[in-house]
């Protein structure tokens, strides 16, 4: 693979330069920082692809900068999707619409359709609207690790793989996209993520929920176990944390808002001391790259309330937990 002087700035015609170029680039989402290139072009998809260490089974989401734009690589748009996209775009939502042929089926890992959505930063708008094509940006951390939050956080795991990382500050939602698709009359949510599931139900009323959590994924991508960091991490099993106390290992926690009792405050993160579920998924990841670098034993993850960015929350712990 090729060597880059990797850079991190805020330039945009740097980062249209590059990407018109054919090379893939780092770039900041409300959600997590993508690696982002041409999505109609399938060599740069075979970049990403190979820059992620990904397998070719696990899509990629195409990132737009407005609903018009998304006309351009779809088949339909069901009249619920249409309620959607009014309701929330740009947002941490994506959609699942039959796509046209100009995208590459490596893009869709062969599926008739595409995931595709409208990120709600500034610089990555403004990026897309300068730009002749989508972009496809699957999270810019190697595949299975810790999703990036920060342009340092994907410098530290990708430096030298690409030649730039557009800087956009701390994402401010911090998991990745609720992800939905569209069946009959009915939505169908794939994956929780940074829109709550009541939110939407606000909008459209009752939705189905078919989240996967095989080895083996039917719905590409929702591996049983992904967004890992490499120290162990416990997730809600009081037994197996009693088990590694009376072990002596050192031992650093997720919380919410109150610290677990019996182990050393100085390895505990509190997400969100106010007990603000969105401030809590704003700062997870981070949260487990910091503990991934403590030279602990085992990272131990309580379970958050089962409402609002709680509920994407607790799938990503459980996700990082499963081996
Ligand atoms: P990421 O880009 O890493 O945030 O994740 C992309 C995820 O979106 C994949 O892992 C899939 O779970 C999902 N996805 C992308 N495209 C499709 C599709 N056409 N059908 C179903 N799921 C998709
Ligand atoms: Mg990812």
């Amino acid at each position: 693979m090729q060597h880059f002087n990797t850079i991190i700035g805020n330039n945009i015609q740097v980062a249209q330069t590059i990407l018109e170029s054919g090379e893939v680039i780092g770039i900041p989402t409300e959600t997590v920082y993508g690696l982002a290139g041409n999505a109609l072009n399938e060599d740069v998809a075979l970049k990403i692809f190979s820059v992620k260490n990904r397998p070719h089974f696990d899509p990629l989401i195409v990132h737009t900068h407005s609903v018009s734009e998304i006309e351009k690589y779809v088949t339909e748009i069901p009249d619920k999707a249409r309620l959607l996209m009014r309701s929330f775009m740009p947002g941490a939502l994506t959609l699942l619409l039959k796509k046209k042929s100009l995208i590459p089926d490596i893009i869709t890992s062969g599926l008739d359709t595409v995931a595709i959505r409208v990120p709600a930063h500034p610089l990555t708008l403004k990026l897309l609207k300068e730009l002749p094509f989508p972009l496809a940006a699957p999270s810019a951390n190697p595949f299975g690790y810790i999703s990036p939050t920060t342009a340092a956080h994907v410098y530290n795991q990708l430096q030298g793989k690409i030649p730039y990382i557009l800087d956009g500050g701390a994402t401010t939602v911090g998991v990745e996209s609720t992800i939905v698709g569209f069946e009959g009359d009915d939505i169908i949510v794939y994956r929780l993520g940074g829109l709550a599931l009541e939110e939407i139900e606000r909008v459209t009323g009752k939705i189905k929920v078919n989240i996967n959590t095989a080895s083996n994924p039917k719905t590409p991508g929702m591996l049983k176990s992904h967004y890992a960091p490499s120290v162990p991490l416990l997730f809600d099993d009081p037994e197996l944390l009693g088990l590694a106390k009376t072990e002596n290992k050192t031992i650093g926690t997720i919380c919410f808002n109150t610290l677990v009792t019996g182990l050393n405050y100085s390895t505990q993160i509190l997400l969100s001391p106010a007990g603000d579920l969105n401030e809590a998924a704003k700062n997870l990841f981070a949260a487990m790259r910091k503990l991934d670098t403590s030279g602990l034993d085992i990272i131990y993850a309580v379970k958050f309330p089962d409402e609002g960015l709680g509920k994407a929350i607790n799938d990503r712990l459980k996700r990082a937990s499963a081996k």
